[in-house]
């Protein structure tokens, strides 16, 4: 149980245990996640030792929503279990966070009393099938009527389709034209409740987190007055607030998930011997897995920094530079390290019953759901050079010299990164520029261990090998590229003409 008021590293502990003996005795975690859910009553059991009492506020019972205990526990569930991790950062980041700070305090009491008594889930809804990426063109809208606010619409892709009893759901003002506001507003809706129901209109067949279902639902629904939330400015300033905080989060999913993927391949490559000496013994290898350790590391920093920045209280809706690049980040390093697990491990790792192959899959979506990750980096570039036009500098290591966030680890990468940026740059080259910025960034949070006590090898290797990404990933910035697609590619390309 997750005690609500006493130490939380032993009750988190005592969860860590709770979830190895449910994964592993009374059930075997590799046999069941070839099938969709989990066995018969086990979620019902893990959420009734109240995991997401951490996220609650003290006012409700909860723990308060401390960042440094939502990243510990996202950090432990992830070792076992990414899919079950995902779902507690739903439910956490993109429903009850965003309850505690805007909701309707005559709302919240039920609410949260649901989550911890009755093992409620909520999730949110914002991506439609016309409208992912380019979310604030959503057609969702809503109109105030006598009865409460009808919103209508259709959204998919919502974690927890189906199953959480809560929604917070995006839709936009109807004009008296009848088209939709330019601003976002965010309604709760209790699907348990008359009138207030969504109709799943099809399950997806994800291709991994078989755990969570996905679909696409009808909304068509009337709300209370008070089920609407209390933005401080404007709607998609709230929207940015709750997405950048969620964003600031994945480095406590990507934690646990990164440690188990390199235990993982450091015990398989200890244990499988292959001629003179087992797998850890080459030198290949052992570049791999430093540089799973150099992900470990750098995922830490993140966790430590998340923490000091992402509280509830802070307003976020500004800091889309270090979500972004946080976010895109060390959702590549997953999927990097569950690559690199399955790449060890041989043939073993081509199996839905190997973590590798599962990890490849569920880390997968990681890089494409809230905000796909070249846009999350390209938006990264996007921040920094208009921050350079401002200052007038065109040479980005002079810049990035003067800038807070990377001053401390650019004199790493001073010769690489002494160079004039032109003025405009196409988008391919912001998306490079955006993937150097992030790692640059990243290091800065790395040193910033150093004076912590973190073990000082770990950040010296990650030092050597960010370095070695950077400069590899400046060549390919620097070097011009104007390639086009070729329309009609088949005429004249088929190759059994020329053999
Ligand atoms: C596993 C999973 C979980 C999800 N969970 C949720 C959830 O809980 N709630 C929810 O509301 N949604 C959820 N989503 C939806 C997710 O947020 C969207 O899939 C995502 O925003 C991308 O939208 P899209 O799928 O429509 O892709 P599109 O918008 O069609 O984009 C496709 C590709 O084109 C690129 N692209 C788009 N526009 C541009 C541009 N202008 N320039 C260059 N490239 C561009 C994108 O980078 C992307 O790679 C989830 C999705 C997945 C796969």
């Amino acid at each position: 149980m997750i005690s609500l008021t006493g130490n939380f590293t032993t009750s988190v502990n005592e969860f860590s245990d709770l979830l190895k003996r449910l994964f592993h005795k009374t059930n075997n975690i590799d046999q069941f996640s070839a099938n969709r859910g989990l066995p018969e009553g086990m979620l019902n059991e893990i959420l009734s030792h109240k995991p997401l009492g951490v996220a609650i506020p003290e006012a409700y019972g909860g723990r308060g929503n401390s960042a440094r205990e939502v990243l510990a526990l996202l950090t432990a569930t992830s070792y076992e279990s990414l899919p079950l991790a995902l779902t507690f950062g739903i439910n956490i980041g993109l429903f009850i966070g965003p309850i505690a700070k805007y909701a309707d305090d005559t709302a919240k009491g039920d609410i949260f009393g649901r989550f911890l008594d009755d093992r409620n889930m909520g999730g949110m809804m914002i991506t439609e099938p016309n409208h992912g990426s380019d979310a604030l063109n959503m057609q969702t809208s809503y109109r105030e009527t006598e009865a409460g606010y009808k919103i209508d619409g259709t959204k998919h892709w919502q974690g927890l389709t189906g199953l959480a009893r809560y929604w917070l759901i995006a839709a936009r003002k109807q004009q008296a034209n009848g088209s939709a506001g330019r601003d976002v507003d965010f309604f709760i809706c209790d699907s348990s409740k008359e009138n207030q129901q969504i109709v799943v209109e099809e399950y997806f067949d994800t291709l991994g987190l078989y755990m969570i279902p996905y679909g696409r639902n009808k909304v068509d629904v009337t709300l209370p007055i008070n089920y609407k939330l209390n933005p401080q400015t404007t709607g998609i300033n709230m929207m940015l607030d709750i997405l950048h905080r969620s964003r600031m989060q994945f480095p406590g999913m990507a934690m646990g998930f990164i440690k188990r993927m390199l235990d993982e391949a450091t015990t398989h490559c200890r244990d499988r011997v292959l001629g003179k000496g087992n797998l850890l013994s080459k030198d290949a290898i052992a570049f791999m897995i430093a540089r799973m350790q150099s992900a470990y590391t750098i995922c830490s920093a993140m966790c430590v920094r998340s923490c000091h920045i992402s509280g509830l209280d802070v307003n976020l809706s500004s800091e889309g530079l270090e979500a972004n690049s946080i976010k895109a980040l060390v959702t590549d390093l997953m999927q990097d390290s569950a690559q690199t697990l399955v790449q060890v491990s041989g043939a073993k790792g081509y199996q839905l019953s190997h973590i590798g192959g599962r990890g490849i899959v569920d880390s997968r979506p990681f890089q494409i759901f809230e905000g796909p990750n070249e846009m999350l980096y390209t938006q990264v570039a996007e921040a920094i050079t208009r921050l350079m036009k401002k200052q007038q500098q065109s040479n980005l290591f002079t810049f990035l010299e003067s800038f807070t966030l990377t001053a401390k680890s650019c004199q790493f990468f001073k010769s690489e990164l002494s160079v004039s940026l032109s003025n405009i740059l196409p988008q391919r080259k912001m998306s490079d520029l955006g993937k150097i910025l992030s790692r640059v960034m990243s290091l800065s949070y790395v040193i910033d261990l150093d004076g912590k006590g973190f073990r000082l090898d770990l950040i010296d290797n990650c030092i050597q090998i960010v370095r070695q990404e950077v400069a590899a990933l400046m060549a390919t910035f620097q070097n011009e590229s104007n390639v086009q697609v070729i329309a009609d590619y088949e005429s004249g390309s088929s190759w059994t003409n020329f053999a």
